[in-house]
């Protein structure tokens, strides 16, 4: 039931130091969006054991 929890995770992204969100693919693959300062596009592969992790660091 955790599937539709949430359609976004919460980011840091490391290149500028500002928190962002990145957003779930149609196909609930991965999460992906962009860093809200540089724009530097940033994709998150959604592992086998689900989104438990809430915070990513971007690089
Ligand atoms: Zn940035």
């Amino acid at each position: 039931m955790e599937e539709k929890k949430n359609n976004f995770l919460g980011v840091m992204f490391e290149c500028c130091h500002v928190y962002g969100r990145l957003y779930k693919n149609k196909q609930g693959t991965f999460y992906e969006g962009r860093c809200p300062k540089c724009l530097k596009p940033i994709k998150i592969k959604i592992g086998q054991n689900g989104t438990n992790t809430r915070f990513f660091k971007a690089y």
